[in-house]
Parts: structure tokens; sequence; C-alpha cells
């Protein structure tokens, strides 16, 4: 339910989230931020957890991230074997954890924690979307 052109396989679906793709079509990032609370969740959440609400709305993910924390993967999960290996990680958008792929363009040795990231959205030829962290 929405979540079918997300990531190289389909994505489990979560209800009330179908704009994310709609969002990522038009090259943007968003998750969803509370109307009552505020608080702001990634990947997208039709409910608050923090107010127990459900009035959600749309905000953007972008400009400077930094990352957080990474992990070299040397497996990958059925439907990803051909990819090995990627580095996983964990950026930080204005506060919003981001988890994701860095690009393999970024060789090893200069991945380090603190350093600037940002999203680079992917459309890949079969027409899926994801996205993954380039330098900026
Ligand atoms: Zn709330």
């Amino acid at each position: 339910m929405g979540f079918e052109k997300f990531g190289r396989k389909s994505f489990a679906s979560h209800a009330k989230v179908e704009s994310f793709v709609e969002y990522l079509e038009k090259g943007e990032l968003r998750g969803t931020q509370c109307k009552s609370c505020g608080k702001q969740y990634f990947p997208p959440r039709a409910d608050c957890n923090g107010c127990l609400g459900n009035d959600m709305d749309w905000f953007k993910i972008e400009g400077i991230g930094t990352l957080v924390s990474h992990t070299r993967a040397g497996f990958a999960p059925t439907g990803f074997e051909a990819d090995v290996p990627y580095t996983l990680a964990m950026a930080d958008f204005n506060g919003i954890k981001v988890f994701g792929r860095l690009t393999g363009d970024i060789p090893e040795e200069e991945v380090k924690v603190g350093m600037n990231l940002q999203l680079n959205i992917l459309t890949f030829s079969d027409g899926q979307l994801s996205y993954e962290f380039i330098k900026p």
C-alpha cells in the first residue's frame, strides 16, 4: 500500500503513508510530524507514539547531515546479493536519524563518523525508488 516502489525489492507496507513514494518520485525524502505534539518520525509513521495522535503532516529531510554510525556489509539479504560489499550508515539530519546506504563512490578509508553527508534519491531502471548518502 504505497511502499511497493521503494527499495530494490518490494518493501512491507505501512498504512496511510503512501505519499512517501510520491515524494520520492519528486526527489524528496520525507518523514512525518505529529500536528499535535510536533514529534518527528523517520521512517514515516501514521500514528504518534508520543501523544497517540494520528494527525500527521509531512516534512522534508534535506540539507547536510552528519554520519553517526556505519558498518561494512559483506553479505546481503535475498535480493541484494549483487550489491555487496556496501556500507550501511546512520546519519543525523537536524536530529532526525536516517538509516541507509552510503554511495559506493566514497572510498572506505574516507568514511568517518562526523563526516558531512547529503541525500541522493535513486531511481532504478525498473522504476524502483530508493535513496543513498553521498558527499555534499
Ligand atoms: Zn504527537
